[in-house]
């Protein structure tokens, strides 16, 4: 017998210390860690069907963040190493921050997930009856494709003010007893029409409409009664009348639940991955990160879908009034310690489609079950809108990464001119602080079920924990 298989060529050697792996993460990882990402992904599903959007999400963080020893910040205290504050910004985004040994004085890491999701949101003046039928109308959040939203099982989510300052929080549609909401679709039979024209003109924006009714209130023969039989059921089940949707936000996102994917139950189905599958490793980390060196920062942030504009978003102060309190405690500038300051914009990349191979480039894509992908800059075009990611900074990144063994890979979103993103990370740079984006590559991004790897998300968690607690 010839141990001639053993042994490596000069070739192949030579390749493994010059060529970047193509191989499939899978077989660069141990069973362990593949059980361990099996059993992190367990409460991260659970994270989804009780997150599906940003409030819930924030309720989730504060609740999970306070079993773990985090208090509400209160800028007149005095802290120190080790302790743990949150900030809840509207119910609708949340900092957490551990106080590291060197304070602020180093800058800070920073760790930026976002917790909204593409859905559909209803009108401030939503419900109308037509043809016997009672109906939503709804105006879309975040980049859709639109044919994707008829008839997907919908559930209701979001609050109601009402004018005394009371508030109830709406979700129906979720649980096997709930019904759920959907909008319609024409018949294969009579869509010639539709179906020969263009897909951003077959279905538009008010063809987003939702059925949620058909009987009538009373034999009366009333008009609109079916939508009066709809706001009666309202009122005697939450007290609200037809005034009360302008001061609500109420959004329809997908009824079912995460699912495992694949015989091998390797992956994850679900709504809104991007961003939760960044926001519950950032989330698990800042709980994890013990006494770190540099104060840590995690911010699960609002808006990102429609660009970051509005009070809960990237582009409000808020993060930048929180570390400037936290620089004052320190006695330093606040510009001082961003221009110090390192980030992980936690956000998803497009994973490579073999089905719509055309759109990537198979060099510069990320793949699923390769691990956290790193983008060194989004945008469109000649690298519009975003920022770029420094040599230097990139060099620090690997460096962290690969010295704790964590699974990453790089990739940019599709090819060259072909479409285009952005994410927070140009906020951050704007700051003057350095940033890059770390996230789960996606299959399906933006669609009503969304796919992503349970070994990438648990490598996401592993890769934010290591730059939270790598030394100054
Ligand atoms: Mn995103
Ligand atoms: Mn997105």
């Amino acid at each position: 017998m010839s141990n001639k298989k053993e042994e490596k060529s000069e070739a192949a050697k030579l390749k493994e210390k010059l060529f970047v792996s193509k191989k499939n993460g899978c077989y660069k990882v141990s069973a362990e860690e593949l059980e361990k990402a099996d059993e992190f992904c367990k409460e991260y599903k659970n994270f989804l069907d009780n997150g599906k959007i940003e409030r819930e999400a924030v309720a989730y963080a504060v609740a999970a963040a306070e079993k773990a020893g985090f208090t509400e910040y209160d800028r007149t205290k005095t802290y120190s190493a080790g302790d743990k504050v949150y900030v809840n910004n509207r119910n609708k985004a949340i900092i957490l921050a551990v106080i590291g040994k060197n304070g602020t004085h180093n800058g800070v890491r920073l760790g930026i997930a976002h917790i909204d999701s593409p859905r559909l949101d209803l009108k401030p003046n939503p419900l109308y009856e037509t043809s016997n039928l009672a109906m939503f109308k709804t105006h879309y959040y975040g980049g859709i494709k639109k044919y994707q939203w008829p008839t997907v099982p919908l559930a209701l989510h979001g609050v109601v003010a009402f004018k005394d300052g009371t508030s109830i929080t709406v979700a129906i549609g979720d649980n096997d007893e709930d019904p759920v909401f959907c909008v319609t679709d024409l018949l294969p039979h009579l869509a010639v029409d539709q179906m020969s024209q263009v897909m951003t003109k077959a279905f538009n924006g008010e063809h987003l409409n939702v059925l949620i009714g058909s009987r009538p209130f009373s034999q009366d023969e009333e008009s609109e009664n079916v939508k009066l039989n709809i706001l009666s059921l309202l009122y005697d089940k939450y007290n609200i009348t037809e005034e009360d949707f302008l001061s609500a936000d109420l959004t329809l996102v997908p009824a079912f639940k995460a699912r495992d994917l694949g015989f091998d139950r390797s992956m994850i189905g679900a709504y809104g991955h991007d961003d939760k599958v960044c926001a519950y490793p950032a989330l698990m980390a800042a709980i994890n990160a013990e006494l770190p060196e540099s104060t840590v920062i995690t911010v699960l942030t609002d808006r990102e879908e429609i660009g970051s504009d509005g009070n809960t978003g990237m582009k409000s102060t808020y993060t930048i009034d929180f570390i400037e309190d936290l620089a004052k405690a320190d006695g330093e500038e606040v510009r001082h310690v961003m221009a110090k300051s390192t980030c992980l914009s936690a956000d998803v990349n497009a994973a490579f489609d073999p089905t719509y191979a055309s759109a990537f480039e198979a060099n510069n894509s990320s793949y699923i079950n390769n691990g956290a992908v790193i983008t060194k800059y989004t945008g469109s075009g000649g690298k519009y809108s975003t920022s770029d990611a420094s040599a230097e900074y990139m060099a620090k990144i690997r460096k962290i990464l690969d010295d704790a063994g964590v699974l990453w890979q790089t990739g940019e979103l599709g090819k060259v001119d072909g479409g285009g993103g952005g994410t927070i990370a140009k906020f951050v740079a704007n700051l003057n602080a350095d940033v890059v984006d770390l996230g789960v590559p996606v299959l399906s991004m933006h669609a009503p079920m969304e796919v992503v790897s349970k070994l990438d998300v648990y490598m996401t968690y592993r890769a934010l924990y290591e730059f939270y607690m790598a030394k100054d």
